[in-house]
This record gives structure tokens, sequence and C-alpha cells, in this order.
């Protein structure tokens, strides 16, 4: 895939599941939450993106348990 500013990908799981947001790499910070690159991809507007997951000890690092709960 070719890496270019502002490209957008969508978040999944955690708080920001559902958003679209700019970034790439490996891993995207969304507010609070770290979310990390998976090979799966999703679609968006006639787009194919590379889906980021919410990693899973996110939010246990806060002392939560629900990993769908980071605030
Ligand atoms: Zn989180």
């Amino acid at each position: 895939m070719r890496t270019v500013g502002g490209m957008r990908v969508p978040l999944r799981g955690g708080p920001g599941d559902g958003q679209i947001v700019a970034g790439g790499g490996e891993t995207i910070v969304w507010r609070a939450c770290l979310y990390e690159i998976t090979p799966e991809r999703g679609h968006h507007r006639g787009a194919e993106l590379r889906i980021y997951q919410h990693r899973p000890d996110c939010c246990e690092t806060y002392g939560r348990g629900a990993e769908d709960l980071c605030e």
C-alpha cells in the first residue's frame, strides 16, 4: 500500500470503534487509545482501507477491566 499524508483508516474496537481517522504506520493514537495495524481491510466510500484494532492492553493499563471503557 502507498503511504500518503492524510490517508484515512478505520478503527475497530474500544471507544473509537467505527471511527475513520487520519493516520498510518504501525500504530495510531486516538484520544487516549492505542490502535494497532492489522492485516485485515475494510471498505469506506469505495476505498479499501487497512483496519486498525484497539489494543487489548490499552485500557487495562489504566486499571479498567472492560476494553471498551477507556475514558
Ligand atoms: Zn483503549
